[in-house]
């Protein structure tokens, strides 16, 4: 069971865990949690404070959200006694606190001291989960996740080694689920083959859940957020929104890669291997069913499942008449990409150009000379992808030319289509977006419904 931020925000949403918990002790269950909602955020903001020598401010920036947990706390254990979770958070201000100050004098690499903050949203809401259980008489254990998932040392979003992360979650839990306690980790962190701890990559927990999940071969993953499930379309964005009861798993990682941030992308993957069915439910309304994902969902009358978006996106289009009836113009292309490490999102090709969408650009700068090697080079920001997802897309006749006829007076920067058989992606200026969502979900979803 992971419960993602927002699901342990506040005293009472601690309440609603301890109940979801506690009504399924009987299955043993293995709880993954994120940091509180916000926690990730004013750790990340505190090392940037801390890099510009301001170390005194980053330290104090933190004192309201260790006060959130302290108010949890306070709310579980009666104030004035000794308990163990407001000793763990005296150690975590101190460290942080020395911590900060290295990143000011830069006396370790920062990308690995950025890691050592971020890892305190995790391992102080471990701890207060696993207490706050224990107060209510749930036998919990805190397990430090960093003791459990091995990675490699790719700092900000490292990759579990597979074979001993699987062999350490078993030699770790297995115990523990053996003797009827509740494992609570942290989700999102880790550590390398030496002991420093690494993170997984923005929203890991899911990840961290799903590695779990995958070395206990687990009856199933629940993944707790603050939505009932997938949703036809991201619910703050149109609020028809309505919750997909089956995904396939292809589905989901299409959806999950292009922005709907409900699941992790890579948390389909272990899931996948060893065919654990995935669940998205919500802390607010428990009983609900929520999300299942599962290897083959069937397809629907309309093919269309859930429409994804992911803003902030930047265009590059490479023009080179070398491209005309050549043979390792791509190969060349794509070595730029490798070499600065940076991902592509969505690409295109006609003869002599090559147009592709890029959702980190912090190397944009040291790219953009080295594509002008091989032709000319335009980069447009300013954009976002929408995603389509659906079983079958790629077979149905008519579905394209519905897509782009409910948004004819919207200009499409680029499109791709076929290479999977599940989603459609375009490109439009990321000032139209939510009413291209908005108009695509009327027609898709409201008016079939009708
Ligand atoms: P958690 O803290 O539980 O990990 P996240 O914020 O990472 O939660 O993910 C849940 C959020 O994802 C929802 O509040 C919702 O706004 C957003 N979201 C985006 N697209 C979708 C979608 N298709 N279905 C459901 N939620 C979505
Ligand atoms: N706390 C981390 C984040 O905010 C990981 C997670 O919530 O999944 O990105
Ligand atoms: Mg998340």
């Amino acid at each position: 069971m992971k419960f993602g931020g927002t699901s342990v925000g506040d005293v009472a949403a601690f309440e609603r865990v301890v109940g979801i918990v506690a009504s399924q002790i009987e299955r043993r269950p293995v709880i993954v949690v994120s940091a509180m909602t916000k926690v990730t955020d004013a750790l990340i903001a505190a090392f940037e404070l801390a890099k510009t020598d301001d170390h005194a401010g980053a330290v104090a920036s933190l004192e309201p959200h260790f006060e959130r947990h302290i108010e949890v706390s306070g709310n579980f254990f009666a104030r004035g006694e000794p308990n163990a979770f407001n000793t763990e958070l005296d150690f975590a201000r101190g460290e942080l606190a020395d911590l900060l100050v290295r990143v000011a004098r830069r006396s370790l690499p920062r990308q690995m001291l950025r890691d050592a903050i971020l890892s305190y949203g995790e391992q102080l809401s471990s701890r207060l989960l696993a207490e706050v259980l224990k107060s209510r008489g749930v036998e919990a254990r805190q397990v430090d996740a960093r003791r459990l998932i091995v990675t490699d040392d790719e700092y900000g979003a490292a990759q579990p080694i597979w074979e001993e992360t699987e062999e350490l979650i078993n030699l770790e839990l297995q115990p523990l689920i053996g003797a009827a306690e509740v494992p609570v980790m942290g989700g999102f962190i880790a550590a390398n083959r030496g002991g420093e701890t690494t993170t997984l990559g923005r929203g890991g927990s899911d990840y961290s859940a799903a590695l779990v999940a995958a070395a206990l071969n687990a009856d199933e993953l629940q993944i707790w957020t603050d939505v009932t499930g997938v949703m036809t379309c991201d619910p703050r964005i149109c609020n028809s929104a309505r919750t997909i009861p089956v995904l396939s798993y292809e589905e989901a990682a299409e959806l999950a890669y292009f922005g709907a941030k409900v699941l992790h992308p890579k948390t389909i993957k272990p899931a996948v291997d060893h065919a654990i069915p995935v669940r998205v439910c919500n802390t607010f309304e428990p009983a609900a069913t929520g999300t299942m994902v599962l290897a083959d969902s069937g397809e629907t009358p309309n093919k269309i499942k859930s429409i994804a978006h992911k803003k902030n996106i930047t265009i590059l289009r490479i023009t080179s008449a070398r491209m005309l009836g050549s043979y390792g113009f791509m190969s060349a292309l794509f070595q730029v990409f490798e070499r600065f490490r940076t991902v592509i999102d969505v690409i295109s090709t006609s003869e002599v150009s090559v147009a592709l969408t890029l959702d980190n650009t912090a190397e944009i700068d040291k790219i953009v000379p080295e594509l002008q090697r091989l032709g000319d080079v335009e980069v447009e920001p300013g954009y976002a992808v929408i995603c389509v997802v659906g079983e079958g897309l790629r077979t149905s006749t008519g579905l394209a030319s519905k897509i782009f006829s409910t948004i004819e007076d919207v200009n499409v920067a680029l499109v791709s289509h076929g290479a999977s058989s599940v989603n459609l992606t375009f490109v439009v200026n990321e000032s139209v977006v939510a009413d291209v969502i908005k108009k695509l979900h009327a027609t898709f979803f409201v008016e079939v419904r009708d």
